[in-house]
């Protein structure tokens, strides 16, 4: 019997022979119209990677847990500067090991802790079918489908993530008024030993799924494989990983340990904040709430959650399974971890703006979003800012060769810019950072953050929407100008 990793390789080879000979096949059933059906077959994510691509995987997975651990270690040591461990080292009053060496280590009480939280929320989320459909009126949960897969699948979803999270916050509200099991600073007391069990989860599931689809992948036909290990690790192989008929590794681990922990996170930053200081500042109220708006929208539109790029076009890696486990609850809640180290009280005209950036920009964020979905769903028989929309036709081909139509839109803020859904989003996020006071920088590392991740996703998918549309595409950023800021990008 040949060794493990040998019998990977024969895996990999013969899994890229399978792929080829269904581009093959796809290229002979169209008959004459071979080249373009294998350009157009293609879309998704990429199947050669180019040394600029590999680079930035390879420094993102030797350096992306320590940017992490960097941060929340300023917070925790160096009262969330982040020039002062530099400064430090330079200086040699400290070293790489003595900073390590003081930071909180892995404890099995933390262990505990994230085990029942990961444990709970599959309990949630495979075990409680959705209710809240049938109570809630415009909420849409149960079962539901999602987009056409590049083979031609459409995979079925049980969306209850908001029933999962109100139940949790039920729970945790019951808990710090009632029940008291467990103090509400728990999350913060824990936080630098709760990341190594993060990470721990993080690198296991996406090692698994990495395995996964070699030995026994979901579906074979929707494999990409590039021929390059730490691509295909962090880019993920399997586009839709499931264990059993409903667990999805996609929706399981984006939505539920990563956004559901997100408003809790808060809230326990909040209780921190109370108790070490006897009061709430405003500013620590305004991060809760706005992005306890976000959070909540995300749960009220998980459905259409189905329809957007980490389900549609994104295979499960390490980008998405160690990024949902450890890079979102961490970085996406450093407003508030600051703010425990340093409370801020706005004067009420800083609150005002803020709350007004933040609720302006959610609501062209959502207004997008939703535009675009009812477009989808009505086929263009709906109205978009008092009219009927106007839009573009396309065409585009699956890899089993079956042509499809497909609209795109160019009315409503769809017609202002290509991703202004982006645009509303990044203004939302500006306002999570501004809530922080303008003394330190590490607030604002989401704000560059989200800028990089959305302007580099609004690349990518222009790219992939290209390969997709061909043609059909050009005609549409010849309507529709500019990304996300009209006369300049
Ligand atoms: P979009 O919802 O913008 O989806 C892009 C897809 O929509 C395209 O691939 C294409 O898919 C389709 N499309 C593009 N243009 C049109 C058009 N004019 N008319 C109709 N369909 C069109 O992008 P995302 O999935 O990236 O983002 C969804 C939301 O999630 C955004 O608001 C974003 O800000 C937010 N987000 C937040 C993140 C965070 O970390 N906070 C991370 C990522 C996203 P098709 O193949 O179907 O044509």
């Amino acid at each position: 019997r040949a060794p493990f990793f040998v019998r990977i390789y024969n895996i990999q080879v013969k899994a890229a022979e399978t792929m080829e000979s269904t581009r093959r096949r796809t290229q002979h059933s169209t008959n004459g119209k071979g080249s373009e059906a294998v350009k157009s077959a293609q879309w998704g994510r990429a199947w050669e990677v180019d040394w600029f691509s590999l680079t930035g995987v390879v420094s993102l997975l030797c350096f992306a847990p320590f940017i992490v651990f960097y941060f929340v270690m300023a917070c925790d040591q160096y009262e969330c500067s982040i020039s002062q461990p530099l400064l430090e080292l330079y200086q040699g009053k400290a070293t790489l090991p003595s900073i390590w060496a003081r930071a909180p280590s892995f404890t099995w009480t933390a262990a505990k802790i994230y085990a029942v939280w990961v444990s709970f929320q599959v309990f949630l989320y495979i075990c409680i079918p959705d209710v809240v459909h049938k109570f809630l009126p415009g909420y849409v949960g149960g079962v539901q489908d999602g987009a056409r897969t590049p083979a031609g699948l459409i995979n079925k979803y049980e969306i209850n993530g908001l029933q999962c999270w109100i139940i949790t916050h039920a729970l945790w509200f019951a808990n710090a008024n009632y029940l008291h099991w467990f103090s509400p600073t728990i999350i913060f007391n824990n936080w630098i030993p709760l990341m190594w069990c993060a990470n721990i989860l993080g690198y296991a599931v996406s090692t698994f799924a990495f395995l996964k689809a070699y030995l026994f992948p979901t579906n074979a036909e929707d494999c990409k494989f590039t021929g390059n290990i730490f691509y295909n690790y962090m880019m993920g192989i399997e586009f839709n990983p499931r264990i059993g008929k409903w667990f999805d590794f996609k929706l399981f681990f984006n939505g539920r340990p990563g956004i559901v922990a997100w408003t809790l996170i808060n809230l326990s930053y909040m209780a921190k904040q109370q108790e070490l200081y006897g009061q709430v500042t405003n500013s620590m109220i305004l991060v809760n709430v706005l992005q306890g708006i976000y959070v909540l929208d995300f749960f009220w539109n998980e459905a259409w959650y189905l329809k957007t790029i980490d389900i549609c076009h994104d295979h499960f890696g390490w980008y998405l399974g160690w990024g949902d486990c450890v890079w979102l609850p961490y970085l996406y809640t450093l407003q508030g971890l600051y703010l425990v180290y340093h409370p801020v009280q706005l004067s009420d005209t800083h609150a005002l703006a803020v709350l007004l950036l933040g609720l302006i920009g959610y609501y062209i964020f959502r207004s997008t979003n939703h535009q675009k979905d009812l477009f989808r769903r009505t086929e263009g028989s709906c109205s978009i800012w008092g009219r009927r929309p106007t839009h573009i036709e396309c065409s585009y081909l699956s890899a089993d060769g079956r042509s499809h139509r497909s609209k795109l839109l160019t009315s409503g803020f769809w017609g202002v810019a290509r991703h202004f859904n982006y645009t509303g989003d990044l203004m939302g996020s500006l306002a999570y950072c501004a809530a922080c006071g303008f003394s330190h920088i590490l607030p604002y590392f989401y704000i560059v953050y989200m800028t990089i991740l959305l302007v580099h996703r609004c690349i990518r998918d222009e790219h992939r929407c290209s390969s997709k549309y061909g043609k059909d595409w050009k005609r549409y950023t010849d309507a529709v100008r500019y990304r996300l800021i009209p006369g300049v990008f």
